[in-house]
Parts: C-alpha cells; structure tokens; sequence
C-alpha cells in the first residue's frame, strides 16, 4: 500500500505505470496480490489507499457480475485502470452454499470467524460427511467444496473489461488446521498436498489458489492488450 496514507497522496501515484489499484478493502486479498504483483515489480493501492471511494453495493448473482461492479465504481472513480476480485466458497453438501454470499454468511459486517463457525454448524446440523475416514488428527472432511475468484480489470477510458476465472477443489473439515492465510482457508483441507489452505505460504497459497490460477490467466490477456 501507499506510504503517504492520504487519498491526495495516494491520487497523485495513480499516473506511475507499476501501481495497479485493486477495487478490494479485505486486506487477506491485498496482501496476496502485494505477493502475487510485487513480483511482476508491480505495487498494488487498495480502496484502504482511496477512502473517498464510497462504499460499492455488491448485487450481481454471480462472481463475475460483481467483480465488474467492483472494479468499474472504483475505476470511474479514479479516472484510471482498477482490477477487482469477487470470490468465494461453493460447498457441495450445503447446494453451492454461501456462492456469493461468503463474506456476509454470518449476517452483513462478519467476521471471518463467525462466517466458520456458521459453516460448521450447518454442516454439523445436516449430517454432512463426505467421508468416513479420520485425518492423522482425527478432524473430519464434511463435504467436498470450491473457491471462486472471478477477477475483472476495468478501463474507464476504453469502458472495457478483460475478465478470467479461477478455481480450487478440496474439503470442508469439522476442525480449523493452520492460521494463516484468511476468511474460509482453515476449514479448506487440499487432499492432494495433505494440508489445510491455511497451513501454506503466501507462495504455495498464490501457486494452488483460485485467484492464483484466475490471476495466471488474466496475465497473458493483459500482455496481449499491450
Ligand atoms: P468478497 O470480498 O465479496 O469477494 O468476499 C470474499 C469472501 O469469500 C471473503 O470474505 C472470504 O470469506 C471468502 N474468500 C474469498 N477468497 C478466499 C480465500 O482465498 N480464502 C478464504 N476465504 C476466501
């Protein structure tokens, strides 16, 4: 982010060409796109940077249709590019549940907290098992599940948008492993590593994840634009 936090010092960085505004205030999502564009010697402002933005009201039925609610309030604020992420977790068991939801499963303002607990409480209230055998700590897998990222970037000269989708599979467990990352990741347990979303790095997270693989394809589509 920004160092001089004020929205008039931060304007005055939106002409350099390595700063790329991200349409989110989560700061999970700002840290992992810091990571993930940081290494494409790019520094990333956030609506943290933008105060002034007024708050953006998210009601597209799907990722995508949010995303480009996100990313074109805050690029026709800002007179310049904003790329915005609309994600979220599809559970199985639950019918695609909280899908769009996600941030505000728990009631409007949750807390990524209260957002677990309410997810393991349905799935615990409909007897979901998805199966019979124990992890090594002897935590359950409740259901299978998906994290969406739908990213859109929005030009406010052009009104255009390039747009990609990525996703992950894995299980919901009925007990939290690791404490990194953020929102769902410690109830999202990856099979195919042996671990839990949470219990990765910034790194391994950006190299598995839905927003890394939405991000891997937004890239190229960008680089052909120029
Ligand atoms: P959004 O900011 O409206 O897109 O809401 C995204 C919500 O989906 C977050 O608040 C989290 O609850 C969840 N979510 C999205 N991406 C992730 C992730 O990478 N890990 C864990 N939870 C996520």
């Amino acid at each position: 982010m920004g160092d001089d936090n004020t929205a008039a010092g931060n304007r005055s960085e939106l002409g350099d060409a390595n700063v790329v505004v991200v349409a989110t205030g989560n700061s999970g999502k700002v840290k992992e796109f810091a990571h993930a564009l940081g290494k494409l010697g790019k520094r990333v402002l956030s609506l943290h940077d933008f105060p002034d933005i007024p708050d953006i009201v998210e009601d597209g039925d799907t990722f995508a249709a949010n995303a480009r609610i996100k990313a074109k309030t805050t690029g026709d604020a800002l007179g310049v590019p904003a790329l915005a992420d609309d994600s979220g977790l599809r559970v199985e068991a639950l019918g695609g549940e909280p899908g769009v939801y996600s941030a505000r499963y728990a009631g409007e303002g949750a807390a990524d907290e209260d957002n677990n607990a309410k997810l393991i409480r349905e799935l615990t209230s409909i007897g979901a098992s998805c199966s019979e055998q124990q992890l090594e700590d002897g935590s359950r897998q409740l259901s299978k599940a998906q994290f969406v990222c739908a990213l859109a970037l929005y030009d406010p000269v052009t009104g255009e948008f390039v747009e990609a989708e990525g996703t992950v599979d894995g299980f919901i467990t009925d007990k939290p492993h690791g404490a990194g990352g953020f929102g769902y990741d410690p109830l999202f347990w990856l099979p195919q590593l042996g671990r839990g979303m949470a219990e990765l790095s910034k790194e391994e997270k950006g190299a598995i994840s839905h927003r890394g693989d939405a991000l891997r394809k937004l890239i190229p589509l960008l680089m052909k634009q120029q």
